[in-house]
């Protein structure tokens, strides 16, 4: 199976020539873009091989809309073309003060609408410095209330693990760490959640210069990739890389 690879082009690029150029280099099978919302339709319109991805959901989704204000529904973002939503990333954890709670909730109303969650889930550095265990521990806390909304019903969820530590620092975990962490994520979620088809991602500073060495772990299904995502030099060679496993 080739690794699947998500590009989190978070709140770039800031001119419609750079998305339209990095749509280019970013275009290919087992790509999935996921651009900041008011480029969506343009995305959609110029890729021909990649999937589309939303970098949030609200965690309600009335049937007629609804008054909230700055938020977007899993109904408008199927209707533009999305497949996949991501959930729960650290930067709006952090920065919007996201809760598990919030966080289950999208969850849930994704599935129903037919998105298929990217769930982030990851320890930060004071839990990574106390060792392993804790960090397990830590992340297998977020799993239990972020899916604790799920009807056990099949469906297909990614769940993305990405150490705080590790997003857009340069500093990335090991393949050790990361496959260590994946194999506990699929161990805690196949116990609770049978039928789900799963596929873990490791995301924090993947380039091109590290990620053959991920990618050669069996535990870890692909990447979401940020920094070197909106990089239109960058991104091709990570697909390159992939594509030539
Ligand atoms: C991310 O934003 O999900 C991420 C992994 O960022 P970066 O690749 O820049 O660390």
């Amino acid at each position: 199976m080739k690794k699947l690879l998500v590009a989190n082009w978070k709140m770039k690029p800031t001119t419609l020539a750079d998305v339209e150029l990095l749509t280019r280099a970013s275009d290919a099978e087992g790509v999935v873009l996921a651009p900041p919302f008011p480029y969506l339709d343009f995305v959609k319109k110029m890729a021909r091989h990649a999937e589309l991805c939303v970098q949030n959901v609200f965690f309600e989704n009335p049937k007629n809309g609804g008054a909230f204000t700055g938020e977007v529904s899993c109904a408008m973002a199927k209707a533009m073309g999305a497949t996949y939503a991501i959930i729960g990333h650290s930067e709006r954890r952090q920065f919007l003060r996201e809760s598990d709670a919030m966080i289950a909730r999208k969850v849930a109303v994704a599935l129903e609408a037919g998105l298929i969650p990217i769930l982030c889930v990851g320890e930060g550095h004071e839990v990574r410095h106390r060792g392993e265990a804790q960090a397990v521990g830590f992340v297998g806390m977020q799993l239990m209330t972020d899916l604790s909304l799920l009807k056990n019903e099949p469906s297909e969820l990614i769940v993305a693990y990405e150490p705080v530590w590790a997003i857009g620092t340069g500093n990335n975990a090991t393949p050790e760490q990361a496959s260590v962490m994946s194999n506990a994520i699929r161990k805690a979620i196949s116990t609770n959640h049978p039928s789900l088809r799963l596929k873990v991602l490791y995301g924090g500073s993947v380039n091109a210069g590290n990620i053959a060495g991920f990618a050669r772990e069996r535990d870890i299904d692909g990447f979401l990739v940020g920094g070197a995502s909106a990089d239109a030099g960058e991104f091709p060679k990570l697909i390159s890389i992939i594509h030539n496993l």
